[in-house]
């Protein structure tokens, strides 16, 4: 999975991993760095190996490997300092994904498809194409429906196709409690949360009418401050877009080594070519991610400078 994985980069490694055990397989799941506390209720999640934390650990099981499959993101690079390693293997790697521009040449096979909701829609439709769909049960369930839900917005963006909600229909089958899930992503958090939302939103968010955009730049002080922790800023960009109007949201955040940033539109502008173009990213259509090593001021300046370039496409 990729680093800092969500819940489908987690849910669909777990999917595949309890499925794949299924039929007698050994297998080993690694994150490339850690994860938010509220993917630690999904099964066998507490077995996942971080790779920052227990790199020898993870080398030995990646030494071991006849197979590697790699889920939810589609170059190495998504995954830190584990990429070294991934490209030095000589095992048969396996690539399930749908970001876009997929680096082909490092794979031996491949799951590609880009208008694809999730992952996890994508590990359902293999242990289905694999004529194993009696297979799946509850854990398998819990940690697939985690990865559609959130990568749909809970099933609110476009790529929510009918073949979600049938493989939704399917999932519920196990006996599956979806509030329950809902509940474990979106309301686990902790007060000190909500009150950095309140404080960013009145004082980190610019917004540019004359671009249809809003961007929310936070410094290191503010996530000392509020004692911000991974998985706390998830979700924070979307705010913006609730602005009637606004086709562009972009959230920056300064963590120790690098600025990350994230972005999401709506309609017509690609998010995936202006992280690509500008920031070292990529991701998808609507969604996308990119980082830089600028400080926050050099970072929101070439921002800007940036949105000039594609201000017909805010239009
Ligand atoms: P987020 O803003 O939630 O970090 O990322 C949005 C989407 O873009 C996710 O699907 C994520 O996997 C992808 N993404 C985030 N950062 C990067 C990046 O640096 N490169 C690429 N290729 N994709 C990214
Ligand atoms: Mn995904």
């Amino acid at each position: 999975m990729h680093q800092k994985p969500d819940p489908d980069a987690m849910g669909s490694s777990l999917g595949l991993a309890h499925f794949l055990r299924k039929l007698g397989h050994e297998v080993t799941v690694i994150s490339p760095t850690n994860w938010a506390d509220f993917l630690k209720w999904m099964p066998g999640c507490k077995d996942v190996i971080d790779y920052e934390a227990a790199r020898e650990k993870a080398d030995a099981e990646l030494d071991r490997a006849e197979w590697l499959f790699c889920l939810d993101f589609n170059t190495f690079y998504r995954t830190r300092f584990m990429a070294k390693k991934l490209e030095s293997m000589k095992c048969v790697k396996v690539l399930i994904d749908h970001h876009e521009e997929p680096h082909t040449s490092a794979f031996t096979y491949g799951i590609s498809v880009i208008p694809k909701s999730s992952t996890a829609e994508l590990i359902y439709e293999f242990i289905v194409n694999s004529g194993h769909k009696d297979l799946i049960d509850l854990p398998i369930a819990q940690c697939l429906y985690a990865g559609v839900m959130a990568d749909t917005g809970s099933f609110r963006f476009p790529v929510t196709t009918s073949s979600v909600h049938e493989m939704v229909a399917t999932l519920k089958l196990t006996g599956l409690d979806h509030s329950k899930i809902h509940d474990h992503i979106y309301d686990s958090y902790l007060e000190n949360r909500l009150r950095f939302i309140g404080h960013v939103l009145c004082n980190r968010m610019e917004v540019l009418y004359e671009y249809n955009t809003a961007l929310i730049a936070i410094p290191k002080a503010d996530i000392l401050k509020y004692n911000i922790r991974t998985g706390d800023t998830e979700g924070l960009v979307n705010y913006p877009l609730s602005i009637q109007g606004i086709k562009l949201a972009a959230l920056l955040i300064d963590r120790d080594e690098e600025r990350k940033w994230s972005f999401r539109s709506k309609g017509e502008f690609d998010s995936n070519n202006f992280a690509r173009t500008y920031f070292e990213g990529g991701g998808h259509y609507n969604a996308a991610g990119g980082r830089s090593s600028d400080n926050v001021e050099e970072n929101v300046r070439k921002f800007k400078i940036a949105l000039k370039d594609v201000a017909s496409q805010l239009q």
